[in-house]
């Protein structure tokens, strides 16, 4: 447990703007482009050539290496928005190019451009192989989907109404459960889409966390991306755009055999949703501390788990032949992050399943309202 001495600076200071802009767009030094290079191919774009088309599916990843690409917001009718311009050594892209989203936004050269492209496979393959360039460009990512959400309208619905006709649903559409990197992610993606989201477990990762203890102390941790303050933003995203956050707050019990599901909060509390996240991470084992088990006790046995409690997801859950990427054996609810078997043990993995987790969500909720 973390103590604050007297007279220590709160737990909150300000953000410094200037600097969290620095680190939503920044300058990639020479030698960490260099090490981009094999996992990219040069091009060079004539002024006007559109590089991502806002709406497409196809989406890459480009660094400048010399020249100007610009960012675009398509506002309806042919009319464009410049948001951004990227100059040398900066990169374009979001938390999106690990989601199957249609792009956002337009990007195209302003002038005669050189740059590196890589395919979201290579970018994929890059993040994991390279430490440095991954904390650079994964933290700026965050950064910039945090900006992308304040920019928008509070409780701005892209793809469904948080209220239906004149009064509030009490039940949610959405409960994310554990509020690590895997779990805010989720939480900030669904909230920023409309979806009325709950998530359980907020603050826990923000500083007093056992795992984010132990990952502040690890050998090459991704310190920038794992640092209280960044999580805390997010989190602080997340209820901007309507997502109710119970923070130190922990699920105790799941009852799958009735729909909406319902979960009981450590305090007694029950929640009702259409669709469940399931976020709650490993921990070691209380009796030896060398097990890892994950979080996930209080599913009672209602999905079909590994032996060390982590969920089978997709095909390989139990029975479910026809099941959705991340969803469990149970139907509405999903696995991600470290409590997911399979998933790789990463934070910057984690955050990409979050994040991805609730288009599949999308689509169950879709489903199931016809
Ligand atoms: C010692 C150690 C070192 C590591 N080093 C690295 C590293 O260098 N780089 C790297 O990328 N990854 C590292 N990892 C892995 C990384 O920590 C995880 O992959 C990542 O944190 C998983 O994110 P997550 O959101 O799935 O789970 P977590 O980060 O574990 O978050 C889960 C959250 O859910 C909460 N929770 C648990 N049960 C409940 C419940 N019942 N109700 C509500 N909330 C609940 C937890 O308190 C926690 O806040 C390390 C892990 C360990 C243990």
């Amino acid at each position: 447990m973390r103590v604050l001495a007297a007279g220590a600076a709160p737990v909150n200071p300000p953000p410094d703007l200037a600097a969290l802009h620095a680190q939503a767009f920044p300058m990639l030094p020479r030698a960490l482009i260099e090490r981009a290079a094999p996992y990219g191919e040069e091009m060079s774009a004539e002024p006007g050539r559109v590089l991502l088309n806002s709406g497409d599916r196809e989406a890459a990843f480009y660094i400048v290496l010399q020249g100007y690409a610009e960012v675009l917001e398509d506002w309806g009718g042919g009319a464009m928005r410049s948001l951004l311009v990227h100059r040398d050594s900066e990169f374009t892209g979001s938390l999106d190019l690990f989601t199957d989203r249609p792009n956002a936004v337009t990007v195209r050269a302003n002038t005669a451009t050189r740059l590196l492209r890589l395919s979201r496979a290579a970018l994929e393959a890059l993040i994991l192989a390279e430490r440095p360039l991954a904390e650079i460009i994964l933290r700026a990512f965050m950064l910039r989907r945090i900006g992308y959400l304040r920019r928008r309208p509070y409780g701005g619905a892209i793809l469904r109404s948080v209220t239906r006709g004149a009064q509030e649903d009490p039940v949610m559409d959405l409960a994310v459960i554990g509020g690590g990197p895997a779990g805010l992610a989720a939480a900030a993606y669904a909230a920023s889409e409309g979806l009325q989201t709950l998530l359980v477990g907020g603050s826990l990762s923000c500083g007093d966390a056992p795992g984010l203890d132990m990952l502040k102390g690890f050998p090459g941790t991704i310190t920038g991306l794992c640092e209280g303050p960044l999580l805390r933003r997010a989190e602080d995203q997340s209820k901007r755009f309507g997502a109710h956050v119970l923070p130190l707050r922990t699920v105790s019990r799941f009852d799958g055999a009735c729909y909406p599901y319902r979960v009981w909060l450590d305090d007694g509390r029950l929640v009702e949703a259409r669709s469940l996240i399931v976020a709650t991470g490993m921990q070691e084992g209380d009796s030896d501390g060398v097990t890892v088990q994950a979080n996930t006790a209080w599913l009672d046995g209602w999905l079909d788990t590994d032996d060390q409690g982590c969920i089978h997801t997709g095909r390989a859950a139990a029975g479910s032949m026809q099941a959705r990427d991340y969803e469990s054996s149970q139907p509405g609810v999903f696995a991600v992050g470290a409590a997911r078997a399979g998933s790789v043990k990463h934070v910057l993995a984690s955050i990409a399943e979050g994040a991805a987790a609730v288009r599949v969500v999308h689509r169950f909720l879709d489903a199931s309202a016809h």
